[in-house]
């Protein structure tokens, strides 16, 4: 593995974590105005520099993923419960009706899908904000990253837009690790992901919104929506998160999300320092225990050589019986 790979797979874990604690201080919030564009750190609920439950989700997944050496569903959702009964300072709606019918006994197998039936229209961005550790994985293994990516969304997320948005910015991701451009890995994920055409229709047209027109919610489409337009219209790592921070509504989690895909494209070295210095969060929950900079590395450097051939083979079969 050449250095300039090493840097995009670690800049990956490291973007998605920082995006998500530039956005902390602006969820909720309007956007901010063009001229004052915040572009720091800041306090707000959490102390700043503080990574919210899209990453502490992302860590969850990234630590089954580790300790199975594939997606396996049924242990990812036990750390998810794990995790949600450590009582986080947030979580989704969606996510919180799928666990608490688990946590009552139904399997993942149809909590997701029962939740969707009584929800039809709820399609968030609770499982796209946190698929990143499967593209870290699966970077050089377009079939495992595409099922997988998927199947880590309908733990919890069963509608298509959300699986699709999933196996799409993974796509990209792991296209911008093996050294495309943003510009390249968008056009290649287009013709490549499967996915619903009224979300095919927003990644279409995302690089050519203006600014006034992002919602950015906490809907798949806007979240997709404002990571694509922030990244496809900037050239640094720090303008790509500064654009799409400064949106306010769901900030911190399309700042998990562009930062993941700009930590791809430009690589560790290019996330401003006073950022990458500040950031920080307890991990496990209630264990005391506060992740930094280094432990994301470190992640980030066993996720890229954890897809074993015996994994890959175990996936090849899987989807062969399938
Ligand atoms: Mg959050």
């Amino acid at each position: 593995m050449n250095l300039q790979t090493t840097h995009r797979l670690r800049g990956v874990a490291v973007g998605a974590a920082v995006g998500d604690a530039l956005g902390m201080p602006l969820e909720f919030g309007l956007a901010s105005p063009p001229a004052k564009l915040i572009r720091d750190m800041h306090a707000g609920r959490l102390p700043a520099g503080t990574f919210t439950d899209d990453t502490e989700m992302a860590l969850a997944l990234a630590e089954s993923l580790l300790a199975q050496r594939m997606l396996d569903p049924q242990d990812v959702t036990a750390r998810f419960l794990d995790w949600y009964k450590r009582q986080p300072p947030d979580v989704g709606i969606h996510t919180t009706n799928v666990l608490e019918s688990i946590e009552l006994g139904e399997t993942w197998q149809t909590a997701a899908v029962t939740v969707q039936k009584r929800y039809p229209d709820s399609a968030g961005n609770g499982s796209v904000m946190r698929s990143w550790p499967v593209a870290l994985m699966c970077w050089h293994d377009e079939g495992a990253l595409n099922a997988w990516s998927r199947m880590q969304s309908q733990v919890t997320h069963a509608h298509e837009e959300c699986i699709a948005s999933s196996a799409f910015i993974n796509s990209m991701i792991a296209q911008m690790i093996n050294g495309k451009s943003p510009l390249d890995a968008y056009q290649y994920a287009l013709t490549l992901v499967e996915m619903p055409e009224g979300l095919r229709q927003t990644i279409r047209l995302a690089p050519r919104r203006k600014r006034e027109e992002l919602r950015n919610t906490g809907w798949v489409r806007h979240t997709v929506e404002s990571a694509l337009w922030g990244l496809l219209n900037t050239d640094t790592f720090e303008d790509a998160l500064v654009s799409v921070i400064n949106l306010g509504a769901d900030a911190d989690t399309a700042g998990a999300v562009v930062g993941a895909l700009a930590g791809a494209a430009y690589g560790l070295e290019a996330i401003p320092e006073a950022w990458k210095t500040m950031l920080r969060g307890e991990w496990p929950l209630q264990s005391g225990a506060i992740w930094r900079l280094p432990d994301f590395i470190t992640l980030a450097d066993h996720l890229a050589g954890c897809l074993t051939t015996d994994a890959a083979k175990s996936f090849k079969s899987q989807d062969q019986a399938a």
